[in-house]
């Protein structure tokens, strides 16, 4: 077994470092205090060629893996400039038309997508269904002429209103129709400008540059050429989705939390109260020492988790233990930091207080951590399903 990262793999972890010599965290804040989608940063990624890490060069991109998409978003964390639009359009968005895009899927959006011209959002979350997808009720109903209406709601849809396209997931056949309830499903690829959408910002209290948006369906127009995958058949590629994003998750919240410990071991040996900096006192070097032992082990099995998904290895308990692990302790790490800056921990001079909400939302989405610890406890554990 090697640890090592290769050289090229080494240079895309340090790419967040050159980049925040132009597009720092404050840079990054300003965006996120405003609610605006940092373009001036993300062009710049995609012109580094940074976006289509894992499309294939044939259509744009680098045609490297989920390991090196991990490294890229450790890296960029750990500057303190995250980008959500990197987990949910370049790497669940574009990976599954690479995988399971027709070749004039392919030709039409990953070219443009790897250069940053067009950007892509996931729709998922009903309002009704929330965390039990199975219970989406989006609907695509066929109509005589071959093609798809569109109906229903999504909500929290990230980019939704700013980005180019979405990949909605839909049901073309009901869940009491359905032989089987992950049977149904169907994944289209929309315009987020056609007719038959409309998105409305959802005001949410974390500071993040991509707005979330309610999203409504009303006869949207599709055809068969914008169906992602097999009709019915879009729960395998949905699940195809779910091991990046929290293996994305694991490498974030690495890159989070070294960014907050990093930010106060500094001020922590710098500030001398009681004649001492106050780095010296064990009280605040106990937590941070076990952050960082906790961020660091997240970290491990993040990489694994990417390293069995490039070898096509199955990685569904590795893939949730890293989401779990790294944003639990990215909290741990934020927390043990503040702890360092005292009052100026809550300035926004300071802005380490502003690190916790994007660590706590990481909990959250884009699955909760109760429903990672369900996945282990049934499927790693082998006990029954609690729910
Ligand atoms: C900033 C932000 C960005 C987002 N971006 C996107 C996006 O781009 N695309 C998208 O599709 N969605 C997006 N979401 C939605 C997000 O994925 C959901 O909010 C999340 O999955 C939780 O679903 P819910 O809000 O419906 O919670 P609910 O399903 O209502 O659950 C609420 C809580 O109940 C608990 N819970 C639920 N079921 C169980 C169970 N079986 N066992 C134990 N506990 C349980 C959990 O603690 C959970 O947090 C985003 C949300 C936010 C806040």
């Amino acid at each position: 077994m090697d640890f090592l990262l290769s050289e090229e793999q080494r240079m895309i972890y340090e790419y967040g470092q050159n980049l925040s010599k132009t597009y720092d965290r404050k840079h990054w804040m300003e965006y996120a205090e405003r609610g605006e989608f940092p373009e001036d940063m993300y062009q710049q990624v995609a012109k580094d060629g940074f976006v289509g890490v894992m499309v294939p060069e044939e259509y744009g991109g680098s045609g490297l893996g989920m390991m090196e998409m991990g490294l890229l978003n450790e890296g960029l964390s750990e500057q303190g400039i995250p980008l959500l639009s990197l987990v949910i359009g370049a790497t669940m968005g574009l990976s599954l038309i690479s995988t399971y895009g027709t070749e004039a899927q392919k030709q039409k959006y990953l070219p443009d997508a790897c250069s940053g011209k067009t950007r892509f959002c996931f729709a998922i979350t009903e309002p009704n269904a929330g965390t039990n997808t199975i219970r989406t009720a989006t609907s695509a109903a066929a109509t005589p002429d071959g093609r798809f209406k569109i109906n229903g709601s999504k909500t929290f849809i990230t980019d939704a209103g700013d980005a180019d396209y979405m990949i909605v997931v839909t049901r073309t056949t009901s869940q009491d129709e359905a032989k089987r309830s992950t049977d149904g499903f169907t994944l289209f690829i929309v315009d987020c400008k056609a007719k038959g959408i409309e998105c409305q910002p959802i005001p949410v209290s974390i500071k993040i540059p991509e707005v979330q948006y309610s999203v409504f369906y009303d006869d949207l127009d599709v055809g068969p050429e914008d169906v992602l995958g097999e009709v019915d058949k879009g729960f395998k590629v949905l699940f195809e989705a779910i091991n990046p994003e929290r293996i994305l998750v694991g490498f974030i919240c690495a890159g989070l939390g070294r960014y907050a410990m990093g930010r106060a071991v500094e001020y922590a040996n710098d500030r001398v109260v009681f004649d001492r900096p106050i780095g010296a006192y064990q009280a605040l070097q106990h937590p941070l020492a076990k952050a960082k032992t906790e961020i660091e082990m997240a970290s491990l099995i993040s990489r694994k988790a990417a390293w069995m998904f490039d070898r096509g290895e199955p990685c569904g308990a590795e893939s949730n233990m890293a989401k779990f692990a790294a944003s639990e302790a990215a909290c741990h790490a934020v927390d043990a930091s503040l702890q360092c800056f005292g009052g100026n921990g809550f300035t926004t001079e300071y802005g380490i207080f502003d690190i916790y909400p994007m660590a706590r939302l990481l909990k959250t989405i884009p699955l909760n951590n109760e429903m990672v610890l369900n996945y282990i406890s049934e499927y790693v554990l082998g006990m029954p399903r609690s729910y």
